[in-house]
């Protein structure tokens, strides 16, 4: 095992209920919510940045925001939402594994995360 948050979370190591959960990804809440509805959808394969795609993750993530979208009303957020991917240092991005923010609930200006 890595030393990696979002593969401890999806290991049972650190607990975080799982708000959705398949084959290849699953849904928490952030900790630290910048929304009144802030989710993290996760691949379960580890990598850090878009860049390192395959082909077959690339399809994988296509999956993860069509299923995002499928849920999107049972997670109240029938008001719409807001998707971001931080990448890099500039973004500040704070854990190294792919992650999609996904808020919602309210208003939002922007940027606002
Ligand atoms: P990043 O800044 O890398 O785009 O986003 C990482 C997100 O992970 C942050 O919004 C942060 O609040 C969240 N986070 C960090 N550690 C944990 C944790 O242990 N559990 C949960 N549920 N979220 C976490
Ligand atoms: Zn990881």
């Amino acid at each position: 095992m890595n030393d990696c948050i979002f593969c401890k979370i999806n290991a049972g190591i650190i607990p975080s209920p799982k708000v959705y959960e398949d084959d290849e990804m699953f849904i928490i809440n952030d900790i630290d919510p910048k929304a009144i509805k802030h989710y993290l959808a996760i691949p379960k394969k580890h990598f850090k940045y878009l860049a390192d795609m395959t082909e077959e993750d690339s399809k994988m993530v296509g999956r993860m925001l069509k299923k995002i979208a499928d849920l999107a009303p049972s997670l109240g957020l029938e008001g719409g939402y807001r998707l971001c991917v931080n990448q890099g240092d500039d973004p500040g991005q704070t854990v190294p594994h792919l992650h999609i923010h996904v808020l919602g609930g309210q208003k939002m200006d922007f940027p606002k995360l």
